[in-house]
């Protein structure tokens, strides 16, 4: 007789067969656990719910009607108990292997290859690199090699080189990140021409550019990281002629062929003479508005010739080289160029500023 049958066996008849109450619910109990091993979808869990906890033609109501109700007096609290701990024990497996069913599910759902992939969003080149990077091409066509340097500068390559008096502003411990004594976070990028002109044999085109430090309260114009960029040239016979004709080509390249260029006297220590490049003003093409203050003109860069002492710094005979220089606030062109009016957004890292620019 299969398990089945016996369900709708009196249970009387199956006790005087050879059978005892234990004996018939371990078996019941065996059997389910078999069967519920062999589910793996909602349907097998479906088909395995119904056979089992079936209201009227389930095993286990069977069981109620053909050994609970039918068993002799005697009987009745035993089979109860057991009858009563299987439709439990039931219930519960029955509870976990819906949850495992889901589980599965999901899991298929995370693997069907039909469905459509989730989004990935694409970066973003960000206004800084970009600018960067369409600056050093147009100097790198003017055989123009681009190098960096150090961050932690001495004192010595961050300002004794580059012929700064003692009592300059800008060696002042208001403006100067001291790391400790004699190092310091670097405040431009000018100490890699004394690094580099100490190692290069002339002639030399050198783009350098990175990260510099001042002790600055942030503010829209202001952060105390911004980044730098400078061109540097040694040869013998460079002249302001060839200063001035590298930054005109470099300013009709970056911001357009109708974009004029001025000089203005400067003073840097590093530079003599030294000088300002002006150029139209980029936001109103020259006629004059509020951010040129009505001049047409807006002020680009500093620039001049190599001051002969800091030639001297590096080990160069200024009676036989020359050389120019002129740098600049890479943020700040950035933000004429893009129109970005504060620059924390080039470095609080909002992707949602960020995603503008792809
Ligand atoms: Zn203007």
């Amino acid at each position: 007789m299969t398990l089945d049958e016996k369900a709708h066996q009196p249970l009387a008849e199956l006790i005087a067969a050879g059978d005892s109450v234990d004996s018939l619910y371990s078996a019941l109990k065996d059997a389910f656990e078999g069967e519920r091993t062999a589910v793996s979808s909602a349907d097998d869990l479906k088909a395995l719910r119904d056979r089992w906890m079936g209201r009227k033609n389930g095993l286990i109501a069977a069981a109620n009607d053909a050994w609970l109700k039918a068993a002799p007096r005697e009987l009745k609290p035993q089979v109860g108990k057991r009858q009563n701990e299987i439709r439990q024990a039931i219930e519960a497996a029955l509870e976990q292997a819906q949850n495992d069913v889901a589980a599965l599910g999901r899991k298929r759902e995370a693997l069907d290859v039909t469905l459509p992939g989730p989004e990935r969003r694409l970066g973003a080149k960000h206004p800084v690199r970009r600018t960067l990077e369409e600056i050093l091409s147009i100097f790198r066509e003017l055989g123009y090699s681009v190098a960096e340097g150090p961050e932690i500068e001495s004192f010595f390559y961050n300002f004794e080189a580059l012929n700064f008096p003692a009592d300059h502003p800008a060696v002042d411990e208001m403006d100067t990140l001291f790391v400790e004594d004699k190092m310091l976070l670097r405040t431009h990028t000018s100490p890699n021409q004394i690094r580099i002109m100490e190692k290069t044999p002339p002639p030399m085109r050198y783009v350098v550019h990175g990260k510099v430090y001042r002790n600055d309260a942030p503010d829209a114009t202001h952060s105390p990281m911004f980044q730098q960029l400078e061109v540097f040239c040694v040869d013998e016979n460079i002249t302001l002629a060839d200063l001035k004709g590298t930054l005109e080509h470099f300013v009709r390249r970056f911001f357009g062929r109708g974009i004029k260029t001025r000089l203005r006297p400067s003073f840097f220590p590093f530079t003599e003479p030294s000088a300002e490049l002006d150029i139209t003003c980029v936001f109103c093409a020259g006629r004059g508005c509020r951010i040129c203050k009505q001049t047409g003109f807006i002020e680009l860069l500093g620039c001049g010739m190599i001051d002969p002492n800091v030639l001297r710094s590096a080990g160069l005979d200024p009676e036989k080289y020359q050389g120019f220089a002129a740098g600049f606030g890479l943020d700040r062109i950035a933000m004429n160029k893009y129109d970005i009016n504060d620059i924390s957004l080039l470095y609080n890292g909002d992707t949602r500023f960020l995603r503008q620019f792809r």
